[in-house]
């Protein structure tokens, strides 16, 4: 994985030595010698991390840090910042201020990689969901995301079996969120699986077993594979730390805990994972809508021409019958011109429930037209086919639509043509299957409509 990285201090030597010992590890590496400067090649370059120097004259790094993170076009971009002192003042007033991590110098180099590595990582998931959502967003089919997600009121599992010390972190959490503690190594992963959490917070120094053999399984699991996890380690156990962001920790704490950091550390995963899920949920929601006829709720014809070829592929494969009908409202243009278009469009959001509740989960059911239907029955012969199809037809001949409530009822008929891959010739596609059906439907049409006619064999 190869990574750019923008590295900003105010000293060119102190650019120069971080730049060789990442360009030795095949990071690609761009320089900034102060804070304005940082801002504009953030934008400009787009990096895939940024290493900030605090301590520039002018522009400190805190307030360059506050910039970059307010901006929309940048605020994306793992910030980790470079302190002189490790004080815990600074660490705090760089969490404030939206860094994501520190280091201090003299610049430690597995410290500096694997802070890197996991920062970057984290980063390339995200930019994957937010490119779909802008992709989404360009077409029309997404919805604006909400407010910036809210960092309180978090499902937090904290698991340690040290009780003293977990009591302390929950004592220090539980205002503000819902903290469960787990002290049993061994049942902490099926908790773990089973508790919809928003963060797990994970003591490296846990005895009864492997730590970090633990968060790699959190890592593995469907339901957490996503889910942040926050690492409480050792002060100066860098083995464990950098190994533990191999494995995909995403954050860590030094002990003795500070609470001001630990409350920063905790909002900034809970805020991001919010803010991933939402960029996850809106996506679904739209893939949902590009596939989906906004009237009536059936696939639109997009999808079935995408979905339709692969049926008919394995039906030739399996050698199973593949079975279609077209279903089309008789003399639509009279109800339309009798009670008007929004009760035409009560009617077809009618029929195609009741096209819906007719037919199997396999069948794919799609609005083919304006009042025309579509239904690919897999694994179904002709004769069945004709027994649904004639069902369907009777029920809606027999069944007239109701309006408002019962006041208004509408008769509606339809005419239905049916082909099947057992009628097909040699040379059969999906696209004439589609075409014996119309042409059967077009029968149904002039042999009078509401009628159900089965195309004639090849
Ligand atoms: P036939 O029995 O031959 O099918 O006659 P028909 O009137 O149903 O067929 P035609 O194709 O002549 O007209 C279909 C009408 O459906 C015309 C169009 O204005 C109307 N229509 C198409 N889409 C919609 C829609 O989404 N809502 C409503 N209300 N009407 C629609
Ligand atoms: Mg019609
Ligand atoms: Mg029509």
């Amino acid at each position: 994985m190869t990574a750019r990285v923008l590295v900003v201090d105010d000293l060119e030597p102190n650019v120069k030595l971080l730049e060789a010992k990442l360009r030795a590890e095949y990071f690609d590496v761009l320089g900034a010698f102060s804070g304005k400067e940082a801002i504009e090649r953030a934008r400009k370059d787009q990096p895939d991390i940024i290493l900030l120097d605090v301590m520039m004259p002018g522009m400190d790094g805190f307030e360059a840090c506050r910039i970059i993170k307010a901006a929309p076009e940048t605020a994306h971009i793992p910030i980790v910042m470079v302190t002189a002192l490790d004080q815990q003042a600074d660490r705090v007033a760089g969490l404030k201020a939206g860094a994501d991590d520190f280091l201090t110098k003299p610049v430690e180099d597995v410290a500096l990689f694997a802070r890197v590595r996991s920062l970057t990582r984290l980063k390339m998931m995200t930019d994957e969901l937010r490119m779909r959502y802008a992709t989404g967003k360009s077409m029309g089919v997404v919805a604006e995301l909400m407010d910036p997600p809210a960092a309180d009121k978090a499902r937090i599992f904290l698991i340690d079996d040290q009780e003293d010390q977990a009591e302390r972190i929950r004592a220090l959490l539980c205002e503000q969120h819902d903290v469960s503690v787990e002290l049993e190594t061994d049942v902490a992963l099926t908790r773990a699986k089973g508790g919809d959490f928003d963060l797990f917070i994970v003591n490296m120094s846990i005895e009864k077993t492997d730590p970090l053999r633990l968060c790699s399984t959190i890592r593995s699991f469907e339901e957490t594979r996503l889910t942040p996890i926050l690492a409480v380690v050792r002060q100066g156990d860098t083995r464990k730390l950098v190994r533990a962001l191999d494995i995909g920790v995403n954050d860590y704490l030094s002990r003795p805990v500070d609470r001001n950091e630990l409350a920063a550390r905790v909002a900034t995963q809970i805020r991001r994972k919010r803010y991933v899920d939402q960029l996850r949920s809106s996506f679904e929601a739209s893939l949902e809508m590009a596939v989906t006829d906004q009237l009536t709720g059936l696939y639109n014809r997009r999808y079935l021409a995408s979905h339709l070829s692969g049926m008919f592929d394995r039906a030739f494969w399996t050698g199973r019958p593949l079975s279609l009908m077209i279903l089309d409202i008789d003399h639509f243009k009279a109800i339309n011109d009798t009670h008007g278009h929004d009760i035409g469009d009560k009617v077809i959001q009618d029929i195609a429930d009741r096209v819906r509740n007719s037919i199997r989960g396999v069948d794919l059911a799609c609005r083919y037209g304006g009042e025309e239907f579509l239904v690919a029955m897999p694994d179904t012969d002709k004769e069945f086919a004709g027994v649904v199809a004639e069902r369907l037809r009777r029920e809606i001949a027999a069944q007239s639509v109701t309006l408002n409530a019962g006041r208004d009822n509408i008769d509606v008929t339809v005419s239905i043509g049916l082909s099947s891959t057992e009628d097909g010739p040699k040379d059969d596609t999906a696209q004439k299957l589609i075409k014996r059906a119309d042409e059967a439907l077009y029968v149904a049409k002039n042999g009078g409509r509401n009628r159900v006619i089965r195309s004639a064999a090849a």
